[in-house]
């Protein structure tokens, strides 16, 4: 896309400290928007480039309403309560994720509704869709269509199906113009790398950078459990395409560059000129096969997400190589990074 000039043009971004909500931001006032941020923290790894950005809860409708405080050309609401290690896919905070991220969408429609602001995103999530149709590793399917009947395998995908239908009633009720996107399994530089949060490729990235030539890493289950993997660059690219496009969504935005865990390994070994052995153990694997479907997204935009993985990996690598080293120098000591536990493997897998 071009990255045309938009002076004078305004955007809010809710989540703004987040992985996505970062880049997004800095993509946006590359374009030359004034940008408010907005999240309950700073973005961890760098500064903000946004204009303003305020710290705050959106659970809070009073905070919401000073939040949206006029009228912005472009709202993406990224926020949601997405937590620390396996937070959202061991059952254990089920209420916390639905109620949370419910109170933060319900909050920022009708403060955008009662602004008579137009153009609003939500970032949904491949997790809505059905488990039954993710059983073959080789032939998943994640048309949109096929997301009924429902039967997503976490809350948290089911809060993300509740919001796609919140945002398109506000869009039948009230006229309000919105832009739904499934987004497949992000990753970049400066997403958690080591937190707990981390998704398959930063694990994958972090685990081999911190290995010896020749050593040994841990790999959960056989490694044939499929996904595929979308570069921030083009999550971005993806998302202003659909916001400045005529199409609601909700549509897939992801990669169709399916791959085995265990060829993902592959990849980043080959990256960091390593050999490393996959250790096969057990643990918890997520669905057994997941891909997006970009049939619609191609209709509808006349483009789909095109980087290759190994094109992603590269400076994904270099970013976590360098986070990991810095590491071992602050210490003064040997990288010590603890094993994932199972509930991180999860994290890693699902999303
Ligand atoms: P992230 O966790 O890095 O960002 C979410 C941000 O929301 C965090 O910075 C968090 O502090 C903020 N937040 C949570 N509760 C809040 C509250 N009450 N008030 C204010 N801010 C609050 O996640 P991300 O990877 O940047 O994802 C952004 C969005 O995309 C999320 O809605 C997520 O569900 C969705 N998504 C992400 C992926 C992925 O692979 N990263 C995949 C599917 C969907």
């Amino acid at each position: 896309m071009s990255h045309k000039p938009s002076p004078g043009k305004t955007a809010l971004v809710c989540g703004a400290g987040g992985f996505i909500g970062h880049h997004l931001v800095r993509r946006l006032k590359r374009e030359g928007f004034r940008v408010r941020g907005t999240d309950l923290k700073f973005p961890r790894f760098s500064e903000t480039e946004a204009d303003d950005f305020i710290i705050g809860d959106l659970r809070d409708p009073y905070f919401v309403r000073h939040i949206i405080d006029r009228r912005f050309d472009e709202i993406y609401q990224l926020a949601a309560d997405m937590g620390g290690a396996g937070y959202i896919f061991t059952g254990e905070h089920d209420a916390d994720v639905m109620h949370n991220s419910a109170m933060i969408n319900l909050n920022i429609l009708r403060g955008a509704h009662t602004r008579n602001i137009k153009r609003i995103f939500y970032s949904s999530s491949a997790c809505i869709y059905p488990e039954y149709n993710q059983t073959d590793p080789d032939n998943p399917n994640c048309a949109e269509f096929s997301a009924y009947p429902a039967a997503p395998d976490s809350e948290y995908g089911w809060e993300k199906l509740f919001s796609e239908r919140l945002y398109l009633a506000y869009a039948r009720n009230h006229g309000l113009d919105v832009r739904i996107a499934r987004y497949h399994n992000i990753f970049g530089p400066e997403g958690s790398w080591n937190d707990g949060k981390e998704k398959a490729p930063a694990a994958v990235c972090r685990k081999i950078a911190t290995a010896p030539n020749g050593g040994e890493i841990e790999i959960w289950g056989d490694g044939k459990q499929t996904r595929s993997f979308l570069y921030i660059d083009e999550c971005v690219e993806g998302s202003l395409r659909l916001m400045r496009s005529t199409f609601m969504g909700p549509v897939n935005l992801g990669s169709d560059e399916m791959v085995t865990i265990n060829q993902l390994v592959d990849m980043v070994a080959g990256i960091a000129g390593k050999s490393v052995r996959k250790r096969h153990i057990e643990g918890p694997t997520g669905v057994r096969g997941r891909n997006s479907d970009n049939r619609i997204i191609y209709e509808r935009l006349r483009w789909s997400p095109s980087t290759a993985l190994v094109n992603g990996l590269r400076p994904t690598y270099e970013w976590i190589h360098a986070q990991a080293m810095r590491n071992v120098r602050s210490n003064g000591q040997a990288l010590h990074i603890p094993p994932a536990t199972s509930k991180e493997l999860m994290a890693q897998l699902n999303d």
